[in-house]
């Protein structure tokens, strides 16, 4: 014999023998739907807030298209003299050869 009676979870109506009302404790958290409901409230005021935030604005356009930053840096070319241009003009003649 369990050291408490049987009885009838007070969630699921499933028989039990354990200390409380309930057969889990994952019953004994839905049974209470004045508390789930205050956090999810809490969780969607919280979610709301963070979504007008220009971060996570730009966070939530980023996404989709899966960039990053980093996306738009563009190597700028390092070209001092006019042999510099060689690796840019890679078949094609320079005005001084014409
Ligand atoms: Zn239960």
């Amino acid at each position: 014999m369990g050291k408490y009676r049987e009885k009838e979870c007070k969630f699921c109506k499933v028989t039990h023998r354990k200390k409380g009302p309930y057969c889990s404790q994952s019953c004994a958290n839905r049974d209470r739907p004045e508390y789930s409901a205050n956090v999810a409230n809490a969780m969607r005021k919280v979610a709301i807030e963070y979504n007008r935030t220009p971060e996570a604005i730009a966070q939530q356009k980023l996404l989709p298209l899966n960039i990053n930053s980093d996306d738009f840096a563009i190597a700028i070319p390092d070209i001092k003299t006019i042999d510099d241009f060689a690796d840019y003009t890679d078949g094609f003649d320079k005005a001084e050869k014409w």
